[in-house]
């Protein structure tokens, strides 16, 4: 096999600021260099001369059509293909690209999810190029990175919010920063590192199970004898068939540049990582929304299938996906590092301090934005961070918050770290890497790394959520402090003030544990333990005037999403609930009763033969009473899924379907899953668990 050069490859699909300075006359390359370093819409007197360069770089790339690509609110991605054919008027074509073709696109949006939208506006909708997101070659089309909005310009994808969050907090940390005498940075960026979970089982044993291929998720499934208990897989040495899926993975991300820096095997068996090097939120979102899809891609063409829900399996750990995040400016430097000088302590502070406020402020939509069905099955599951939102400091930091909020002097290691220096802000040693891995929102040294996010989901979610809460609370500080006598007095009261206030909400202790739930109730921290739980708070008034204020999201647009959320979270019990009742129905039950007359059979033999078929009997009567038990729970799950399916609300649907349908579902499974244990391997309708997770 030929060598892979990474230098040379990494970004050889992607029209990047490399490749657009080589290809583009200079002004316009300087022109375009700027939009997309402050944020802003492309110029369309350079419009025409980026989309020509683009096409004839695509076409040399082998590409022949293009396609706008957007984030509808279905949370993965969609595209439509044009070719760059023109007919010249003698039958004959030429290839053309125009700016306008560049800038925006117009694909109907009425099979979109829309949640009401599409009945208040016009089922048009728009795509529009973000160019802070390099457009790529990807099979044969260039592919442009848009946002995609309804005609009077509601939000239809996970991207515009995204996009308006990024400039509310842009805007926002920009006042803080001029407070602290920063005259030079024009704009604050949201990073994002997403650490991808996954699993990878057979393709053949996928292919046998309807619950796979419908679900994502094995609906049953008894316990292989052995899990993950010998904690034997995590950072194990990685199998040579995944060792040549992930190179591969590797290769094709490098390709796309997409920085793929760490791979490893997870806790579970069968169960891998992949994180990038961290980039700006939205172009981060790109590359995991890519990462996900060609993560399921190479792996069929290795006979793998890349599971991506957060609960394959049940009794062993599921998949989420680590969100870090920070905000750093476009000089360079990361706000949440706490640098050297007091000064710059007192300004790390500052956004510690306002990141507290928006964490306990907004806990509600935080917990919201990870809700999926399955990540239901996650949170609060003693394997991911509970359902109660709180964040982790670490020893270090604490002490150093104690202490400004008791007015003492903070020590460290008996060293004497209280610094009064200009800012009369404590100093305090740098890097406290404290790891605690219970916790949903952790300080990792120079960022805050949100554990709650599934595997699933389209991060642009949470950190629209991130990005404008801290916005809020960064607007606050900025209100309070621009008029201020004495900033350094304003400041310092505006600190102890605000993590007096907030500091419920740091929990450094062990958040799977059962006095956490006890003292968080105490502390009056809510406790979202569903998806239906979650979803009412985007329409409280607090958070529709919230998202008001920085234009993330309209009142309408909220609504809407609310409603795609509810039914999202219906129609997928509802498949689940379908596809259960059908296995159990047609596979399950009809084996059982093979099994159970083969066991009679040889009862019936052994009695004409004189001999008591003491264990069979026995065996025969436990599959009957079970068989029973497993027919009545089917015919329940059918009823109840009739009685949701028939709820007009969404919210009382989602109700019923998680009270109901979900809960109804579980106790098939118990039935079904100890049945597994008694009934002949060779009669078990498809591949168990030990086959899935043991044979890759
Ligand atoms: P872990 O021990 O949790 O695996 P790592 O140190 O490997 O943590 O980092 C996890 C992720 O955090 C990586 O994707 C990394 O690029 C990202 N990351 C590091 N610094 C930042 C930052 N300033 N902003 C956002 N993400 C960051
Ligand atoms: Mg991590």
């Amino acid at each position: 096999m030929e060598n892979f050069n990474v230098v040379e490859q990494f970004g050889i699909d992607v029209f990047n600021e490399e490749t657009m300075r080589q290809r583009l006359p200079k002004n316009v390359f300087k022109t375009l260099k700027k939009t997309i370093a402050e944020g802003k819409e492309l110029d369309s007197s350079i419009a025409d001369i980026v989309a020509n360069a683009m096409k004839d770089w695509a076409i040399e790339k082998g590409a022949t059509h293009y396609t706008h690509w957007f984030q509808p609110m279905t949370g993965i991605t969609a595209e439509k293909h044009d070719s760059f054919i023109s007919p010249t008027g003698d039958g004959a074509i030429i290839m053309e690209f125009s700016g306008k073709e560049l800038i925006k696109g117009e694909p109907d949006a009425s099979s979109f999810p829309s949640g009401g939208l599409r009945a208040t506006f016009e089922a048009r909708g728009y795509t529009a190029w973000d160019p802070t997101s390099y457009a790529f070659v990807k099979g044969g089309s260039l592919y442009i990175p848009t946002a995609f909005y309804s005609y009077s310009g509601e939000a239809l994808d996970k991207k515009t919010p995204l996009l308006r969050s990024m400039d509310a907090v842009s805007d926002a940390a920009l006042r803080v920063l001029r407070l602290f005498g920063n005259t030079t940075t024009k704009r604050v960026v949201a990073t994002v590192g997403a650490e991808q979970e996954y699993f990878l089982v057979d393709k053949k044993n996928y292919d046998k199970r309807k619950d796979l291929i419908f679900t994502g998720r094995t609906l049953f499934g008894a316990p292989a004898p052995k899990g993950q208990e010998l904690e034997d897989h995590y950072f194990g040495v990685i199998k040579d068939r995944i060792a040549e899926y992930m190179k591969d993975l590797d290769e094709r991300l490098w390709k796309l540049g997409i920085t793929s820096k760490t791979k490893h095997n997870e806790v579970a068996p069968a169960q891998h990582e992949n994180a990038p090097i961290f980039a700006p939120a939205n172009l981060a979102t790109d590359q995991n929304q890519l990462t996900m899809e060609l993560m399921k891609k190479v792996a069929l063409e290795h006979g793998l299938v890349c599971l991506l829900h957060e609960k394959p399996f049940a009794g062993i750990n599921g998949s989420g996906k680590h969100d870090n995040w920070s905000l750093s400016t476009d000089d360079g430097q990361n706000l949440l590092d706490p640098g050297n000088s007091p000064m710059e302590n007192a300004q790390f502070l500052t956004f510690l301090a306002a990141i507290i406020k928006a964490v306990d402020e907004y806990s509600d939509l935080l917990r919201m934005s990870v809700a999926s069905p399955g990540n239901d099955h996650r949170l609060g599951a003693n394997e991911a961070p509970p359902a109660i939102i709180s964040i982790f400091l670490g020893e270090e930091l604490q002490g150093v918050v104690d202490a400004l909020v008791e007015g003492k002097e903070y020590t460290s290691n008996g060293k004497q770290m209280f610094n009064v220096g200009v800012s009369s802000l404590p100093d305090f040693p740098k890097d406290s890497t404290d790891r605690n891995r219970t916790s949903p929102f952790a300080f990792t040294g120079n960022k805050f790394e949100f554990r709650m996010v599934g595997s699933n989901l389209n991060i642009a979610g949470p950190n629209t959520i991130l990005n404008t809460i801290v916005a809020n609370s960064l607007t606050e500080f900025a209100d309070a402090l621009e008029g201020a006598q004495s900033f350094n007095e304003a400041l310092h009261d505006l600190l102890v003030k605000t993590i007096s206030e907030h500091k419920r909400v740091i929990f450094n202790g062990n958040g799977y544990g059962a006095e956490w739930q006890a003292e968080a109730e105490k502390r009056g921290l809510p406790n979202l333990k569903s998806t239906v739980d979650a979803l009412s708070c985007i329409t409280e008034a607090k958070n529709v005037e919230l998202f008001k204020k920085f234009k993330v999201y309209s009142e309408v647009e909220l609504h809407s999403r609310q409603e795609i959320l509810f039914e999202n979270y219906s129609k997928v019990i509802n498949i689940e609930a379908l596809t259960a009742a059908d296995m159990v129905k047609t596979e399950i039950l009809p084996a059982v009763m093979k099994f159970a007359k083969d066991v009679c059979d040889i009862a019936v033999s052994k009695k004409s033969a004189g001999i008591e078929p003491t264990v069979e009997a026995a065996l025969a009567k436990k599959v009957n009473e079970l068989t029973i038990s497993l027919s009545d729970k089917a015919n329940e799950l059918s009823d109840v899924i009739v009685k949701a399916q028939a709820i007009e609300g969404e919210a009382e649907k989602a109700r019923c379907y998680h009270d109901e349908v979900f809960s109804t579902m579980q106790s098939l499974r118990a039935v079904a899953d100890e049945l597994e244990t008694i009934v002949g391997e060779e009669y078990w309708p498809y591949p168990t668990y030990d086959e899935l997770l043991f044979n890759v």
